[in-house]
């Protein structure tokens, strides 16, 4: 099984497997604390940014995908001033506001924003759980539930069937870009 996110193309390659896979950095950054000033998670399709505030008073940024592939995990100046003017489009009152930390993470982006999961045909006991890409926190409680039970049972669950990376040959894509319109790539 592979379960390797970014690095999902490399695995597959050693079993001469071409996943229809490309792997982005995404990047976030977080602010000093402040007072509570907002309860729910804000997020822009058109600006391409999500806000949300921490326990802590922290405020979390995050964007868009990197629109380049790379196996970097550096984070990035150009980023970084992108993603602030944004947030200060939606929340001017944040200006000077001084920012803690900032870091980069790998992506494995599919062709229609949808996990790649499932067993691979011709490949026995190859099963896949990839193509994640910028939700699969919020995906993955279930995504292994999900693929506990096939490798326990052998049999595909009805709710993971049509992930199967054999729909991109059949041309039945799940369009899941809606599940992460803050950051699809641009
Ligand atoms: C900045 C940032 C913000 C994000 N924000 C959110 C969010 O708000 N909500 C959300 O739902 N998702 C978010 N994500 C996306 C989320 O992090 C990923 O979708 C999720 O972590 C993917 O889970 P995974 O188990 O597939 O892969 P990962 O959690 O990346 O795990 C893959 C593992 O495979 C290991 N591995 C790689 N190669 C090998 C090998 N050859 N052998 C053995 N092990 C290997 C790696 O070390 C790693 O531990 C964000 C990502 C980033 C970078």
């Amino acid at each position: 099984m592979s379960a390797t996110a970014g690095w999902s193309s490399n695995i597959a390659r050693m079993v001469d497997m071409k996943l229809p896979l490309i792997t982005h950095p995404l990047q976030a950054f977080v602010t000093e604390p402040l007072k509570p000033f907002i309860n729910r998670s804000v997020s822009s399709a058109n600006l391409h940014v999500y806000v949300y505030q921490t326990d802590r008073g922290e405020v979390v940024v995050g964007g868009g995908v990197d629109p380049y592939s790379s196996y970097s995990q550096r984070s990035t100046l150009h980023t970084l001033e992108e993603l602030a003017a944004n947030l200060l489009e939606l929340f001017p009152f944040l200006r000077g506001v001084n920012i803690l930390r900032q870091w980069a993470g790998l992506c494995d982006m599919s062709p229609d924003y949808a996990p790649i999961m499932g067993e691979v045909d011709g490949l026995p006991g190859f099963l896949l759980s990839c193509g994640w890409g910028t939700w699969g926190f919020k995906a993955g409680p279930i995504g292994g539930y999900t693929m506990a039970e096939l490798i326990d049972t052998g049999i595909t669950p009805d709710l993971i069937r049509p992930f199967n990376v054999r729909r991109f040959s059949q041309g039945k894509l799940v369009n899941e870009r809606a599940a992460a319109p803050a950051a699809a790539v641009h």
